[in-house]
């Protein structure tokens, strides 16, 4: 019988599942400091699919489910990872993959992804000259009929204004008690940027590649062991995310929609 706790529905708005810190770029300010990870790491397969098991567990709903890298096309099982989301269709409302459009995805997956009955976005991020294969791409995605979006990082047309710099040097900012709470309630990642990781629920994205860095601490409130974790606990923790700034807010800038300074994009190291 459900608890008190699970019987609340637990929704979210967007959920990432990460697969790989592979990209064909180096961007010097990407927001998870990928092009740190030396050499690249694949998640394993087997802990990604039983995450999203979970994960369904304890989301009644997330509107958008995203297979994250960096690079994601890059991830050698992402087929797997597409195909096993699907399975829990009834609990999300898309899934979206983010894109750079300097890589064309493999027929195989193209395919998957257009045998799929639930819907799928591909969002194309476009960096100008670095987004070589956006032609090439937008034409297979129309082929196969796998609904996409274009978002333009270019001079004079940013989408969002332009890049937030977040800080990706992690170092403690020492912010005071106020300084924290402002930083953490105006910023939009509190409640957009969870993200599953080997198994565990981060609170936010930028402090779960900090953690696999080594390079942020991440308190045990802002994250959850989803395989070891009881449904009950793990609402419960997820529900307390969005209250109380994180230990990793610390070592961030911050994303305030209105006045982060904003910053070109996809600049490469
Ligand atoms: S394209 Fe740039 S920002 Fe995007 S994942 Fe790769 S390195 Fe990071
Ligand atoms: S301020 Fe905190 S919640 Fe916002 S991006 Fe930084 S670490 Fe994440």
């Amino acid at each position: 019988m459900k608890t008190e706790m699970e019987k609340t529905p637990l929704i979210a708005n967007l959920v990432s599942v990460q697969t790989t810190t592979r990209c064909t770029l180096r961007c010097k300010k990407c927001s998870c400091s990928f092009p740190l990870f030396n050499p690249p790491v694949d998640s394993d397969v087997r802990l990604i699919k039983r995450s999203i098991g979970r994960l369904f567990n304890v989301f009644s709903y997330i509107h958008e489910i995203r297979i994250a890298g960096a690079e994601a096309f890059l991830y050698p099982h992402v087929i797997e990872v597409i195909e096993e989301t699907a399975k829990h269709r009834k609990k999300f409302g898309y899934i979206n993959i983010v894109t750079n459009a300097t890589y064309v995805p493999k027929s195989e997956i193209l395919q998957s992804m257009a045998n799929l009955n639930c819907p799928v976005l591909v969002r194309i991020d476009n960096y100008g000259e670095l987004s070589g294969k956006l032609t090439e791409l937008r034409a297979v995605l129309g082929e196969h009929k796998i609904d996409y979006e274009v978002r333009n990082n270019c001079e004079h047309n940013y989408f969002c204004g332009g890049w937030i710099d977040f800080g990706t040097e992690y170092e403690d900012k020492h912010y005071s008690a106020s300084e924290l709470k402002k930083l953490f309630f105006n910023c939009r990642n509190r409640t957009e940027c969870k993200t599953v990781w080997d198994g565990v629920l981060y609170a936010c994205g930028f402090i779960a590649a900090g953690h696999k860095l080594l390079k942020c601490p991440v308190a045990a409130r802002d994250c959850v062991d989803l395989l070891n974790t009881d449904n009950e606990a793990a609402i419960q923790k997820v529900k307390d995310f969005d209250k109380y700034p994180l230990l990793g807010c610390a070592y961030c800038n911050g994303f305030d929609p209105v006045n982060s300074p904003r910053i070109p994009a996809a600049e490469q190291m």
